[in-house]
């Protein structure tokens, strides 16, 4: 359907490689975009890149650092001509109980998870302007809504993301750039497998809340790429959107 084509269009995906940000990556690819897939482990991106075909690019990023965020942008322009959507998905967690934390630690949640996604934004915002319009997808998580013990930082990265992404929006709709949030419900990746490792009965209790009674796969996150990519979510920005079975209205 043309409102959904993404032919011709350029996109970045920050930790593309593996999990939701490659069940995205498949989705952009198959609507016709060219993907870059940016992760610091190379070789992960290569195989991805085989996994997506085509127009698909492996580039590295460490989006805890401003610089590297940059040359990617300056990469891909110079690689595929230019920007339209970028994808702010790379994400880490460390789980501990709050007066456990180092300062260091809360700081490297917050570096890749926040910080990252605002500095890719803004490296990505000239080029946007410049191809008349972009969308931006920012990764969220039920932690922008809800808290546990053991999310400290990474619930105020994934709140703040929310929040970030409604700034963007108001600043840069006069751009015809539109920014939307994605908050995944529990998802089977390697995060949560670690997830599941160190919390105990968390599987279990995942499934029991989750209406649509199973946790979801990265494959569940391509549709809403696409559509938040493309220009039939052209009216909407700002918004925080739950792909999450159910999870985040099940009282
Ligand atoms: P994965 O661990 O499978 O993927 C995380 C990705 O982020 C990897 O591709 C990794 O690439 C990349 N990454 C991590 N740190 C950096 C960094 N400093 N610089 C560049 N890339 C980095 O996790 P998920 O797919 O589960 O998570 C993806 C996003 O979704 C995250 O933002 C996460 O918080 C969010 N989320 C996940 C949920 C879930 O249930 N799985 C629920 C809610 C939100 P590489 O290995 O190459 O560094």
């Amino acid at each position: 359907m043309t409102a959904f084509d993404l032919s011709g269009k350029v996109a970045f995906i920050t930790g593309g490689n593996g999990g939701i940000g490659l069940g995205m990556a498949k989705g952009l690819a198959e609507a016709g975009a060219a993907v870059v897939v940016a992760g610091r482990d190379q070789a992960k991106s290569e195989r991805a890149v085989q996994e997506l075909g085509g127009k698909a690019v492996a580039l590295p990023v460490e989006v805890a650092s401003e610089e590297s965020c940059r040359a990617l942008v300056k990469e891909t322009v110079e690689r595929l001509g230019r920007l339209d959507i970028l994808v702010n998905n790379a994400g880490i967690n460390i789980r501990k109980q709050p007066q456990e934390y180092t300062l260091a630690e809360w700081n490297e949640v917050l570096q890749v998870n926040l910080t990252g996604a605002f500095a890719c934004a803004q490296a990505a915002y000239p080029e946007m302007q410049r191809a008349g319009g972009g969308k931006i997808v920012n990764i969220g998580s039920m932690m922008s809504l809800f808290a546990a013990s053991f999310v400290a930082p990474y619930a105020a990265s994934k709140g703040g993301i929310v929040q970030m992404t409604k700034a963007l929006a108001v600043a840069w709709a006069k751009d015809n750039i539109q920014a939307n949030a994605v908050l995944p419900g529990w998802i089977d990746t390697e995060l949560t497998q670690r997830a599941r490792a160190q919390v105990r009965e968390l599987h279990d209790r995942v499934l029991a809340r989750t209406p649509a009674a199973r946790w979801g796969e990265p494959g569940d996150f391509a549709g809403i790429a696409v559509f938040l990519a493309s220009r039939a979510s052209d009216f909407i920005t700002g918004a925080a959107i739950t792909v999450d079975g159910g999870y985040s209205v099940n009282g």
